[in-house]
């Protein structure tokens, strides 16, 4: 399996606009972070997470011209933004793409695309076919088998997923033991931590770690950073073995 970084950063991403600081002005390609989307790809499926305000450049930048499915983690616009430009992909494919989310995160894609969902339909709208999912229960991409994990971001919950060796957790701050468990024995995972300052709503770096050092994967990515948690390169190196700041257009194989 192929895990592929489309961005790494948090709402605003990194530069942000109007800030002078030294990660946003960074000469360091891996001090620019898009909104953080990720894409996997196994036996010749294809799945994003999310689909943020970036999602048109990351799929040009990746030369990504399909795509099986769309997983929501949750529906704040840093991760559902792009939802429009599935348009070009539904001409490829033919029909509609199908989305996978929990029912509340459906119902605020219909209230953020009324259009979308609209009994009027027109020509050039963006196809969608939803798919409601719940946190637990086990579902498939073609032969690529997905576990929706609950996990919260404040008071929000949200979904992380379990694919094969992969866990993967964006936007959350709290996971609880049996969540913990079902992402136990993860090769790899990739966990949300926004910056070095604690935060309400995200991990913090140290917050992370300690995650990390729970679930013990042999190699863990951080993702959803902000430009407080600092420059990649000097963050990277305080950081215990097996632990890496990811960064756009990182691909790991797992
Ligand atoms: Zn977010
Ligand atoms: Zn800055
Ligand atoms: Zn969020």
């Amino acid at each position: 399996m192929k895990l592929t970084f489309l961005g790494t950063g948090t709402s605003v991403g990194i530069p942000v606009i109007g800030c002078h600081c030294e990660v946003c002005q960074s000469a360091d390609s891996r001090d620019q972070r898009l909104r953080t989307s990720a894409l996997i790809e196994e036996k010749g499926v294809r799945i994003l997470i999310d689909c943020g305000p970036d999602f048109r450049q990351q799929m040009l930048r990746e030369q990504v011209e399909a795509l099986d499915a769309i997983l929501f983690t949750h529906a704040h616009k840093d991760h559902t933004a792009g939802l429009d430009d599935v348009r070009p992909l539904n001409d490829k494919r033919g029909g509609p793409l199908p989305v996978y989310a929990e029912e509340r995160v459906l119902r605020a894609l219909e209230s953020q695309y009324p259009y979308i969902f609209s009994e009027h339909d027109y020509p050039g709208l963006p196809a969608i076919e939803t798919q409601r999912i719940r946190a637990g229960v086990q579902f498939s991409v073609g032969e690529l088998k997905v576990l929706p994990v609950r996990v919260m971001h404040h008071k929000l919950p949200v979904l992380a997923y379990r694919i094969g060796g992969l866990s993967y957790i964006t936007d959350a701050n709290r996971v609880d033991e049996e969540s913990l468990s079902l992402m136990q024995g993860s090769r790899v995972l990739v966990v949300n931590a926004l910056r070095k300052k604690w935060h309400l709503s995200h991990f913090n770096l140290s917050e992370a770690l300690r995650l990390i050092e729970r679930l013990n994967p042999e190699r863990a990515f951080l993702v959803h950073m902000s430009h407080g948690m600092g420059r990649h390169e000097e963050v990277q190196k305080e950081l215990p073995l097996g632990v890496s700041l990811a960064f756009d257009r990182l691909s790991i194989v797992i």
